[in-house]
């Protein structure tokens, strides 16, 4: 059984993570998401609330071999914990490359059989990341194009933004 371990801030899922979700779990038998527990970020939503988006998000989409978790530490002893042979991560852009390279390659010094596999998104949403979804959330702008229904109402209900730009 091939076991992939998708890392992030997931601060929150947005469809773009979703889509490479949905990639990955076509080249894995399991892909377990993995909420980084990182408080340095001071992320909007606790690890609680993103675990629990992102289980809420996935229910809908029938993807029987993904489940989501999350982790403190090194990334590479989690996914040896989980028994996973790789890291997987998105790509969306050139500005992506260089950050991820040197992730990749660090996870490869500390732990020589975990490989890293990147995926790129559909083109859509290459230009999608959660740090603009909180700023258009923010600014009381519609993202319902650009996360699932549940994080579109955990956004609205924490940011109290005005309604009218929210269908219902
Ligand atoms: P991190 O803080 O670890 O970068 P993120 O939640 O921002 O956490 O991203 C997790 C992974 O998902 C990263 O590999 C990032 O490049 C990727 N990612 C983020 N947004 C998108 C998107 N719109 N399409 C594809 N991959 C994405």
């Amino acid at each position: 059984m091939r076991t992939a371990i998708y890392p992030g801030s997931f601060d929150p899922l947005t469809n773009g993570h979703l889509d490479v979700i949905q990639r990955a779990a076509k080249l894995f038998d399991r892909v377990v998401v993995a909420v980084a527990n990182n408080a340095a970020k001071s992320p909007l939503f606790s690890t609680d609330e993103r675990v629990g988006l992102l289980a809420a998000s996935l229910a809908s989409h029938g993807l029987p071999g993904v489940s989501v978790d999350h982790f403190d530490g090194l990334l590479v002893d989690y996914v040896a914990k989980q028994g996973g042979c790789a890291v997987v991560r998105g790509l969306r852009a050139v500005s992506d490359f260089e950050f991820e390279f040197q992730l990749a390659l660090m996870n490869r010094k500390l732990n020589e059989s975990v490989e890293t596999i990147f995926l790129m998104p559909k083109d859509t949403y290459s230009f999608l990341s959660s740090r603009l979804v909180k700023e258009i959330a923010r600014l009381g702008g519609d993202v319902s194009a650009f996360v699932p229904a549940p994080v579109r109402e955990a956004l609205a209900a924490r940011l109290k933004t005005a309604a009218p730009n929210f269908p219902s």
